[in-house]
């Protein structure tokens, strides 16, 4: 068997293409554009490149971006004064704090300090708890464009058997939270799992969220599943140059499985599309519009 591709990147270009529509419609009623803060402490190479792929998306949807670039040695009293600006800022619907964050800030302090009504990662506690107990509010980019792609490509979910590998607060365990709430029966494995392999192979759906090359191997999954690789992996690629791989094995994989996402172009994509999602769900019920999350 040979899966099918799930290509997340023209998924992707789909959603933002309608949130831009709906940005403009947003902009003739209200006079304003939804406008996105991203916040950047210090230097990090990887959160350069993120912002400012955040920053060219948000624009490109005919939405406001106000970038924020503080030193490294930002204190962290300085930088919830600006999460404080932000929340009273009435051209701000959507907050992002880019992680991680210098060690000497508390990131849980920061992301607390967000309004949860503007918390458009979705990584506020009140906002993880409404998505554990089945209530509206906003879900982290990744796993709630994860859950997309798998939507899209399965329809039905209910009653599948889901394994997500990874249980981290910003990918594994809200995606396990979506998952549950779509009536998978769903397993998290993590680094204590015992035998990874045989708990894999009675999965349907399997995402991966670990940060480890190519450490899902085709062997290991039911023929047919759907797998979905979130892993982003820069790995050595001969005379210098590198190259980026999932937490799949995907040549073995693509093998077995009946629909895969490919790294890149699958699951990367959808996390700014659905930031752009969520950013705009925000400038409406700051604006007390009503929007259909279906129109998305
Ligand atoms: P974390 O490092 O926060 O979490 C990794 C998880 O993997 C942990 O729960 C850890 O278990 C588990 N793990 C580690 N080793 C093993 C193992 N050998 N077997 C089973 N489980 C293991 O990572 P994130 O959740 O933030 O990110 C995961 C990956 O996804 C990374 O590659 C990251 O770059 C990528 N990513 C991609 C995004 C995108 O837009 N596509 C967005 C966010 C992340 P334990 O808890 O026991 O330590």
């Amino acid at each position: 068997m040979t899966a099918e591709i799930i290509d997340g990147k023209n998924f992707a270009a789909g959603l933002r293409a309608r949130v831009a529509t709906l940005a403009r419609s947003f902009a003739e009623a209200t006079g304003r554009a939804p406008g996105l803060a991203v916040v950047l402490v210090g230097e990090d190479p990887a959160s350069q490149v993120y912002v400012r792929a955040k920053h060219k998306a948000t624009t490109e949807a005919g939405m406001e971006s106000f970038e924020h670039r503080l030193p490294a040695d930002t204190g962290e009293e300085a930088l919830l004064d600006l999460v404080r600006a932000l929340n009273a800022d009435d051209a701000v619907d959507g907050i992002l704090v880019q992680l991680p964050l210098p060690s000497h800030i508390d990131e849980n302090a920061v992301i607390a300090a967000i309004d949860p009504g503007k918390d458009v990662d979705g990584f506020h506690p009140i906002n993880a708890g409404r998505l554990a107990a089945g209530l509206d509010g906003f879900v982290p980019c990744t796993p709630l464009g994860c859950l997309m792609l798998l939507r899209d490509r399965l329809g039905d979910l209910s009653g599948l058997d889901a394994v997500v590998i990874g249980r981290s607060n910003i990918v594994g365990k809200p995606m396990a939270q979506l998952l549950l709430q779509q009536s998978c029966t769903v397993t998290i494995a993590h680094s204590r799992t015992r035998d990874l392999p045989d708990v894999v192979r009675r999965a349907d759906i399997v995402v991966a969220a670990v940060g480890r090359p190519e450490m899902v191997k085709g062997g290991w999954l039911k023929p047919g599943a759907a797998v979905i690789d979130v892993g982003i992996n820069r790995v050595a690629a001969g005379e210098g140059k590198t190259r980026l791989v999932g937490d799949v094995d995907f040549a073995e994989a693509v093998e077995v499985a009946g629909a895969i996402t490919p790294v890149p172009g699958g699951v990367g994509p959808m996390t700014i599309a659905v930031l752009l999602r969520n950013t705009l769900v925000a400038a409406h019920r700051h604006a007390g519009l009503a929007l259909t999350p279906d129109a998305l």
